[in-house]
């Protein structure tokens, strides 16, 4: 069998795994990547696209249904299950057609088949032609990503038992749900899901749904999907789904007060991610894993043998795709040579439940954990002009700064939790902020455009230093 010689192979076409070879292709490095589905992985094929079109789409649902406030009476409002997938499996392709355009355009090959390490530097990649050998010169890139995980008593058959993979497509729409765990796919399409018409039970191991965030946070999240019916059964382990004689499916869970049982069409199994170490023939390659399986890596997305990287999912938390991708970028530019280095000092995430949920740098808790002294800012969306204008006045912006510097007069920002109207895009404000190590100060003299929702990352910023306009300050 001959070997293809290459400077870098890239194992995965997700966030990570593309846009390192773009970049790996832009600085001019024979470049391969290796996908054994589709390219664009898990974001753009089932997971954040996906997702994303749907939330739209019920959104403008419950909108549409809701607008009488508005004087806007809108009857008559369906939905037709195989049109909306079709028109998400539509920006699905386009998506992933323009990743494969822009990997060739940048001088990238793409090979689809599932690559195997034979060695440190060498892969045998089974293709739908035969097996091919490919080396790499200056590295490997792992970029394999992560799957959900299986629970005892939950066999998956992509039917009725399912993974997020299966959830994106549910066509027709089952009349009945219940999704086991309340974390960030449960709660975005739970929410999704009971915009549409469908009944959802959350359950939820924790004593509360979005466990790892504030409380404070959550909240009007959870106000919102039980007004909209979502029904939450916390503190509460899933046993069992046994399929019925009449085609439905009986879910058991232990709750605080006893066992129960609940009638279903679907059940939806998000209890969290594990990474795609154990696939790609890893101890051939000699890499450490951690504990969990995520492959140890440094700050230049190195491993512990020379010429082998990892980015995204399988290299640990979180597991999020633009932290993907930031890490493709470095692990690029490392093998070509330059300078780079992970630095998360500040790393978003959002959450696109109703309303969105999004933050950076540390929580409140996390800072007075940690025994900072800190000012807190808030700001309700309730007092925003902007949010009352588009009917969407639920949540706030939550700045926590630190008294630093002489006298403790200056108040570096260290966080910004957001939950609310198009917090996902108003997070980005914030990210920019601690990446620059700005102080409420710079947020607050920095001029807002009126009227808009950034307003009240401005005003938070200032009510952290008692100099909010439109709310009363402390
Ligand atoms: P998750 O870790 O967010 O939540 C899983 C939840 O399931 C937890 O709250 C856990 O307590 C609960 N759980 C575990 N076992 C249980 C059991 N037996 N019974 C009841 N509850 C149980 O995981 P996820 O929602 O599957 O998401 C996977 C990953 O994907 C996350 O790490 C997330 O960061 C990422 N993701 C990110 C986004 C985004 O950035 N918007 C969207 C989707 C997914």
């Amino acid at each position: 069998m001959s070997t293809k010689v290459y400077d870098a192979i890239v194992i995965g076409g997700g966030p990570g795994g593309y846009v390192a070879a773009i970049r790996l292709g832009q600085l001019k490095q024979k470049t391969l990547v290796i996908e054994k589905e589709s390219m664009g992985g898990v974001c753009l094929n089932w997971g954040c696209i996906p997702s994303k079109a749907l939330i739209a789409a019920a959104n403008f649902v419950e909108k549409a249904k809701h607008a009488d406030v508005m004087g806007i009476t809108i009857t008559g409002v369906s939905v037709d299950a195989g049109k909306l997938m079709g028109w998400k499996d539509g920006i699905v392709k386009k998506l992933t057609g323009g990743v494969r355009t822009l990997c060739k355009g940048n001088g990238a090959d793409i090979m689809m088949g599932e690559a195997k390490f034979v060695s440190a530097d060498t892969l045998e990649v089974k293709t739908a032609e035969g097996v091919e050998r490919v080396q790499a010169t200056k590295g490997i890139i792992v970029a394999t990503g992560s799957r959900p995980v299986a629970i005892p008593g939950f066999e998956f058959d992509g039917k009725q038992v399912i993974t997020a993979k299966e959830a994106v497509s549910l066509n027709p729409l089952p009349k009945r749900m219940v999704i086991i765990g309340g974390g960030i796919i449960g709660m975005e399409l739970g929410g999704v899901y009971s915009k549409l018409g469908v009944e959802i039970t959350v359950v939820e191991f924790m004593p509360s749904v979005l466990a790892s965030m504030d409380a404070d946070l959550v909240a009007p999240v959870t106000k919102s999907m039980t007004k909209a019916g979502v029904k939450f059964l916390t503190g509460t382990k899933a046993k069992s789904a046994v399929k019925q004689p009449d085609g439905s499916l009986k879910v058991t869970v232990e709750a605080p007060d006893g066992i129960k049982e609940i009638a279903c069409d679907v059940c939806l199994v998000a209890v969290g991610m594990k990474p795609n170490s154990d696939v790609v023939g890893i101890e051939k390659s000699g890499v450490a894993l951690d504990k969990k399986g995520h492959v140890i890596i440094d700050e230049e997305c190195r491993t512990n043998v020379k010429g082998v990287y990892a980015i995204g999912d399988v290299s640990g938390v979180p597991y999020l795709a633009h932290k993907a991708s930031k890490e493709g970028e470095i692990a690029a530019e490392v093998i070509a040579g330059h300078k780079a280095a992970r630095d998360w000092r500040a790393m978003p995430a959002a959450t696109f439940t109703h309303p969105e949920i999004a933050n950076v740098g540390l929580s409140e808790k996390e800072a007075r954990d940690k025994g900072l002294d800190i000012t807190i800012g808030k700001f309700p969306f309730a007092a925003s002009g902007r949010a009352m204008a588009v009917s969407e006045t639920d949540g706030f912006v939550k700045v926590i700064a630190e008294r630093v510097g002489k006298d403790k007069k200056d108040h570096k920002i260290i966080g910004v939790h957001i939950v609310g109207p198009e917090a996902s895009d108003l997070i980005s404000e914030a990210a920019l902020a601690l990446e620059m190590d700005a102080y409420v100060e710079d947020v607050g003299l920095t001029v807002h455009p009126h009227p808009t929702l950034g307003e009240a990352v401005m005003e938070a910023a200032k009510h952290a230093i008692g100099e909010a306009v439109h709310i009363m300050n402390k």
